[in-house]
């Protein structure tokens, strides 16, 4: 009998949408060839409320890709769909916070029911910049200078708040980057030039999250790469974007033709194998499970390859970088979606 699939999707976060757009590549690849009789999927979705809808709601909002937020929290926060119940195994496909971040991977732990994707520990350090980044440190990973700031410092008024800047000058110098340590997408990223942009950066910021990660910046070339199985996972071949930007932010990252994906990149053997091997020590190092996108920069006059962070839920859609990259490496769609599933319910 076929296997009860419960497609999680939606999400509290900015990346709302392309959730929904993976959930619907995902869906129609679960129901064709081999995957229609081996699984049956049953969409659950939560809306920008944090509600969940049941799944005549949800399959309503996976045929149409358009949200639907008349549910609110009033109420009805905590209830669940009865049907979550019956599911065997479980595949979130949520970006970004409360959902990426450990939250609903913990919920599904207590559910006790296999899930796709890394656990707990692997998707919250994952999401946290300044934890990666010390996880990656500690594994001698490769990776740009940074500074961990919290938003008591930024408030912290004209007698602190000078030295910090001071402090970040020194260390880091111009361009700079400062980020919200738990977001995605880009969002509340700025590149700072000048120190009057970084005060500025900093206070924008400190809006989005207590947790901010300023680092300095490098002019390289932006090469990723996807990452599949358990404690036996495989690296995929190397993808690049190339974009016409300052830099690679949300509105490059979200308007058709601004950026495009090369697959697979046109990089030296050996760097490739650096890249691959990167990925994986990365993806051990957090403790990840079933499938995570690597990102890296790639500084070409000095050969350094520099590990940016990791995604333990990248983008799922038909033409995201990570299917991309499978499909480049000889796993169709299809098998992938098929692969995720097998991986959840053999953790390992
Ligand atoms: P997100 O998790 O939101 O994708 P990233 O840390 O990947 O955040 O940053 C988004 C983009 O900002 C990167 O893809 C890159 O274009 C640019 N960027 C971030 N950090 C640096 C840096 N230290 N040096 C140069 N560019 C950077
Ligand atoms: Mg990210
Ligand atoms: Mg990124």
């Amino acid at each position: 009998t076929a296997i009860k699939v419960g497609l999680l999707f939606g999400g509290r976060s900015g990346e709302h949408q392309v959730s929904i757009t993976s959930a619907r590549a995902i869906a129609s690849a679960l129901e064709k060839g081999e995957n229609k009789q081996k699984y049956q999927v049953t969409p659950f979705y939560i809306n920008q409320n944090g509600v969940w809808l049941n799944p005549e709601q949800s399959a309503q909002v996976l045929a149409s890709g358009i949200p639907d937020d008349s549910s609110t929290t009033q109420g009805s926060k905590w209830q669940f769909p009865v049907q979550c119940q019956e599911m065997e195994v479980w595949f979130p496909i949520l970006h970004g916070p409360n959902g990426e971040d450990g939250t609903v991977q913990g919920l599904l732990t207590l559910m006790d029911v296999p899930f796709v994707g890394s656990g707990v520990l692997g998707s919250a350090l994952g999401m946290d910049k300044i934890a990666m980044k010390n996880a990656f440190d500690h594994a001698q990973l490769p990776q740009v200078d940074y500074i961990a700031v919290t938003r008591d410092e930024v408030f912290s008024g004209p007698c602190v708040f000078p030295k910090l800047c001071d402090r970040i000058d020194t260390a880091l110098g111009y361009p700079c980057f400062v980020k919200p340590a738990n977001l995605g997408s880009s969002v509340g990223i700025a590149k700072a030039k000048t120190r009057q942009e970084l005060e500025e950066a900093l206070d924008s910021a400190a809006q989005y999250d207590h947790r901010i990660i300023v680092e300095a910046g490098v002019k390289a070339r932006e090469v990723e790469c996807a990452v599949l199985g358990n404690s036996q996972a495989k690296a995929s071949v190397v993808g690049e974007i190339t974009y016409n930007a300052d830099f690679y932010d949300y509105e490059t990252k979200y308007t058709d033709g601004k950026a495009q994906l090369i697959i697979p990149a046109q990089l030296p053997e050996n760097i490739v194998h650096k890249i691959q091997e990167m990925s994986l020590k990365a993806f051990h190092a957090l403790n990840c499970q079933g499938l995570s996108r690597v990102d890296f920069f790639y500084v070409e006059e000095t050969g350094e390859v520099l590990i940016n962070e990791i995604n333990t839920l990248p983008g799922f859609t038909a033409l995201s970088m990570y299917p991309q990259l499978w499909e480049a490496s000889g796993v169709k769609f299809a098998d992938l979606v098929d692969k995720l599933i097998n991986f959840a319910m053999n953790k390992q």
